[in-house]
């Protein structure tokens, strides 16, 4: 290479250098939601698209047996963008069995306000149809997992027969129940029951409403007693091949804090010793046999592993991006 055509790339490459520093910088667009509301993930022979219901920030001051100072703390390591709130994700799991199409809690539809109830549409865009679900499974009755199931009265999903346990059942609808609580408690209480009966009312009418107890088995999935979030609060297991996957549900909310330290109960917890009781018990099993999790309240798409060094504080093992 002679010198002369050195000089001349060298001025080429300049000019177009100087070219671009001129030209002046793009406005970003700004940002709708992202593309993405469902993820698919195959677990031996079961595929789950995990759909994401919206975003939500939790106040850090929810967390409990924990000072603000630690919270603070943790949410810094993680670089827990702190801005509106902690940070979390509102999920379902579609559950495409080959026999059966099981949804795993609804989100939230209009509970909440306008930034969640985004699990029909999501759905739709994975390629399903409500009408093809034939089961639903429900970890607890809280809004944020029950809500969803229909709208204003009508089904969202015509065809399926909703799950949810004996005991989660009873605390909710039994008209008894919100005398028995604190009465600083009772107008709460009395609010979330009110939207639990609007949401099951559709398939209540159709008898497609139905409860199980410990040792029951509905389409392959075991469940398994997860209380003190809620009384009732369930998880399920699928197992398929030679691998294994939990529905956990909400015996965690936060990814971060609940992670490290796991004994940290949230505001939620109807029972927060209970709750914490069992995060303890079922962290040290997932970690220990490392079953593939699926949590409504880790980030999006909120399918990974729990690994824990020392068996006192844990990770969030997300799963890998596929396309
Ligand atoms: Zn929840």
């Amino acid at each position: 290479m002679n010198k002369i055509f050195i000089s001349a790339l060298m001025s080429t490459s300049f000019f177009s250098f100087s070219a671009f520093a001129a030209s002046s910088p793009q406005t970003p667009i700004q940002q709708q939601k992202q593309v993405s509301g469902f993820y698919q993930h195959q677990v031996g022979d079961v595929q789950i698209t995990a759909l994401l219901d919206g975003t939500n920030f939790m106040s850090p001051s929810l967390f409990k047996d924990i000072s603000p100072q630690q919270v603070q703390e943790i949410l810094k390591k993680y670089y827990a963008d702190q801005d509106k709130g902690v940070q979390t994700s509102i999920n379902a799991f579609l559950v495409n069995t080959g026999k059966s199409l099981i949804l795993v809690d609804s989100g939230a539809e209009s509970c909440f306000g306008a930034h969640l109830g985004s699990i029909l549409k999501n759905l739709v865009a994975s390629g399903y149809k409500p009408e093809q679900v034939d089961t639903i499974l429900l970890t607890h009755l809280h809004p944020d997992h029950v809500c969803g199931i229909s709208q204003k009265g009508t089904a969202n999903f015509p065809n399926a027969t909703v799950y949810v346990s004996n005991d989660e059942a009873k605390y909710w609808l039994d008209p008894k129940q919100a005398a028995k609580l604190p009465k600083d408690k009772q107008a709460n209480y009395l609010s979330t029951v009110e939207m639990i009966k609007e949401a099951i009312a559709p398939y209540q009418a159709k008898q497609r409403f139905k409860t199980f107890k410990l040792g029951d088995e509905i389409q392959g999935f075991k469940v398994i007693n997860t209380a003190g979030h809620t009384p009732g609060h369930y998880s399920y297991e699928l197992k398929t091949k030679d691998q294994s996957v939990v529905f956990i549900g909400d015996i965690v909310h936060s990814h971060t804090v609940q992670f490290d330290k796991p004994q940290t109960a949230i505001e939620y917890d109807i029972d927060p010793k209970k709750a914490v009781q069992t995060r303890l018990k079922q962290f040290a099993n997932f970690a220990k046999n490392g079953q593939t999790i699926a949590a409504p309240h880790l980030p999006f798409p909120g399918i990974g592993h729990i690994y824990s060094v020392d068996g006192k504080s844990y990770q969030w093992i997300p799963t890998h991006f596929k396309d």
